[in-house]
């Protein structure tokens, strides 16, 4: 069995997920770089320094998490850090402006069929993946989950009337990010007895395909608090932190 430290980012092929796989790889992580494209997995698996192999990977559909699962226990017998990285913001055309998806993500006339499909990546994908990961998990000698959520969805946040994102909480996306950090900290209690640690991070609003390119930093700093948690051995467990430090949950 290979003793360096096997790490499964999903939805790796870009953006802020591509860049976490760049950071474990140059940090001794042999990455498995979750796509849903295979194609794509391969070229972003190329640009990466490092042990890097692209793993087909559709959170979305559970024979695709399957064979992915089965891949890694034959490959590896273990898995020593999940991060659950694979997000959309809605389900239009490619290139919809991030004032259109705000507006049509109003919880008065969001589409129900969109809120559903982004929960099943958002949210489901990300119980259906942890599940079938946590056999793997359970294999090595201090496993970490960490998921990519959103100050967006910060209930707290969003209860305060000087939050600046405020107007654009919605029912789909940023909702979907209030449940996954439900699911976090849910994973979070059941596992800490097993000494599994399972947190949640938010990234700066990084320019990426996800806002249509509008978020105002990089994805080099962007892509920093949720790297520095998922390199992280010796945190705690259970915790919502972002650029700034600790978040509301
Ligand atoms: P992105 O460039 O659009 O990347 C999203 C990734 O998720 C892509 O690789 C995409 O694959 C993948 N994905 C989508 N659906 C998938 C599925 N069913 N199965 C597997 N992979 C799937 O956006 P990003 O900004 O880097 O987003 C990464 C994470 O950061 C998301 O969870 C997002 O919510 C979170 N986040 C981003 C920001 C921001 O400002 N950008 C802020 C807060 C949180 P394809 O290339 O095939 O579409």
């Amino acid at each position: 069995m290979q003793h360096t430290p096997v790490a499964l980012v999903t939805g790796a092929n870009q953006g802020i997920g591509l860049e976490i796989a760049k950071a474990l790889a140059a940090n001794g992580y042999t990455v498995l770089v979750g796509a849903r494209d295979p194609e794509r997995g391969e070229a972003a698996a190329r640009t990466i320094a490092g042990d890097a192999r692209a793993l087909p990977l559709d959170v979305t559909s559970p024979p695709s998490i399957a064979a992915a699962a089965e891949r890694v226990r034959a490959d590896f017998g273990r898995l020593d850090l999940l991060v659950n990285n694979a997000g959309i913001s809605h389900v239009g055309a490619p290139g919809r402006s991030l004032a259109e998806i705000i507006t049509a993500g109003r919880p008065s006339v969001a589409s129900l069929d969109e809120v559903r499909a982004v929960y099943e990546t958002n949210v489901f994908g990300v119980v259906a993946v942890t599940q079938a990961m946590l056999p793997l998990l359970r294999q090595a000698p201090a496993a970490r989950i960490v998921n990519v959520s959103s100050n967006v969805g910060s209930l707290g946040l969003n209860a305060d009337p000087a939050f600046p994102y405020r107007q654009v909480f919605s029912v789909g996306y940023a909702a979907s990010k209030t449940a996954l950090n439900a699911v976090t900290l849910a994973f979070a209690i059941e596992l800490e007895p097993e000494g599994i640690k399972v947190n949640a991070v938010s990234p700066g609003f990084t320019a990426t395909a996800l806002n249509n390119f509008e978020g105002t930093e990089t994805v080099a700093e962007g892509a920093r608090e949720p790297i520095r948690v998922a390199l992280e051995t010796d945190g705690p467990t259970g915790t919502f932190t972002g650029p700034g430090g600790v978040l509301a949950w």
